[in-house]
């Protein structure tokens, strides 16, 4: 997270990260360095209960850290308050999951003032490493944001990527990832699209940064495609370094553009209708409309997509023509973000980008 303070800035960073095939024994030892004693551990109901069980209770005791465990569902408000009162002397968070499970504690570290880890789980998209929360985003669009208490965004002070771990979650998770990453590529030709149409700063050493980790996946889609270390470990580090690039800039923008917005709109319309699907593979399907309305290559980010699985199509994607095509008008409207949806799509010119891409 990036805080100007005049022409001064402060850019904060994961102090350590630690990844590769077991990382998670590693967690004890990274809380005993960062002088953690009461640790609240969130997961998910499934899955990730079990990794904490199997994995990290066993740790805490040899380390004699304190430590109790709460099992998240969802964002629902009452009961994240009564976690904030009943953990009132932890001083630190240990994030165990997918993106949501990840989201939810750092908004918990924000209210309860503690730093907090992140072991993700999955690699489906950057959230373990960025201080953003994307379930806020979606409040905040859908005018449902006044309901929480302010949040601060931070970044986790540590991660810990356990290739292994992640290897094994369900193949979506890699396509999803995949799809999120690739999303760089459009997020920084719309970075300096408003730069030059706006005049909004841009920062070169952050959007080098960002389109850095797309090229990094495309570089070793066959390993990821694969799911073998080498690819896990280049998901993992393209997550990790999408984060720096957003905190060197100090908003979402290295990673986030056109693309991001067709998926938030998505989102949005997800409410009314009836589909659900991760966010890298609306990102994903998003960024093959960016590049291609940006007169780029569309075809280059459709092959790296079709290598892992990932939709390239609006049946795969479950989704009518319609609604994308009001997804793609609604989304230089939904939020403040100079993109090249910003130009003046049409839904005529909508309609074309979609079949000249063959997504529909
Ligand atoms: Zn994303």
């Amino acid at each position: 997270m990036l805080i100007r303070v005049n022409n001064a800035q402060i850019v904060e960073l994961a102090r350590k990260v630690v990844y590769g095939i077991g990382a998670i024994k590693k967690l004890a030892t990274l809380c005993k360095d960062l002088e953690y004693t009461k640790v609240l551990i969130v997961s998910g109901p499934t899955v990730t209960k079990g990794i904490v069980k199997d994995y990290i209770y066993e740790q805490f005791e040899k380390e004699q850290i304190t430590y109790a465990h709460e099992v998240v569902r969802d964002d629902n408000l009452e009961e994240l308050k009564e976690y904030t009162k009943s953990y009132a002397d932890i001083d630190s968070i240990v994030a165990v999951g997918g993106g949501h499970t990840i989201d939810i504690s750092k908004v918990l570290a924000s209210w309860m003032n503690v730093s907090y880890i992140t072991v993700p789980t999955n690699a489906s998209h950057d959230g373990f490493t960025s201080p953003y929360v994307n379930f806020l985003l979606r409040r905040e669009l859908s005018n449902h944001k006044d309901e929480y208490p302010p949040y601060r965004p931070q970044s986790p002070i540590g991660i810990i990527g356990d290739t292994e771990l992640i290897a094994q979650s369900p193949k979506k998770y890699i396509a999803a990832g995949v799809g999120d990453t690739v999303a760089k590529f459009v997020a920084e030709l719309d970075w300096s699209l408003a730069h030059r149409m706006i005049g909004e700063e841009y920062d070169i050493y952050a959007a080098s940064f960002g389109l850095m980790t797309a090229k990094m996946v495309a570089d070793k889609i066959n390993d990821v495609a694969q799911g073998n270390e080498l690819g896990i470990r280049a998901l993992f580090k393209a997550h990790g370094s999408s984060g720096v690039a957003m905190s060197i800039a100090g908003s979402s923008r290295p990673a986030s553009g056109s693309e991001h917005l067709i998926s938030h709109s998505l989102d949005l319309l997800s409410l009314e209708h009836d589909y659900d699907n991760p966010h890298g593979f609306q990102t994903g399907i998003g960024t093959i409309i960016g590049y291609y309305l940006h007169g780029k290559d569309w075809k280059y980010i459709k092959q790296i997509l079709q290598k892992v699985g990932a939709p390239t199509t609006l049946d795969e994607l479950r989704i009518d023509r319609d609604i994308m095509i009001e997804a793609m008008l609604m989304a230089p409207k939904i939020r403040k973000r100079y993109t090249i949806l910003s130009c003046g799509l049409t839904k005529k010119a909508a309609i074309k980008a979609l079949e000249q891409t063959e997504i529909d």
